[in-house]
């Protein structure tokens, strides 16, 4: 099974556009940190799957 989701975001430190591959197979809640590749600032991404199936995903300074 693909657990891989390709998701478009803007950094919330500098407002880049940020293309993220989201690991679909870590679970419907949970939350990584990855360094922004513009600023290279910590993202804290929160992933979140609803009933349906969609990807509810936030992102925030850590
Ligand atoms: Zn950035």
């Amino acid at each position: 099974m693909n657990g891989l989701l390709e998701h478009s975001a803007h950094c919330p430190f500098c407002d880049a556009q940020l293309t993220l591959l989201i690991d679909t197979s870590a679970g419907a809640d949970h939350s990584y940190t990855e360094d922004c590749h513009v600023c290279c600032q910590p993202i804290l991404i929160h992933l979140h799957q609803d009933s349906d199936g969609h990807w509810d995903i936030s992102l925030e300074q850590e």
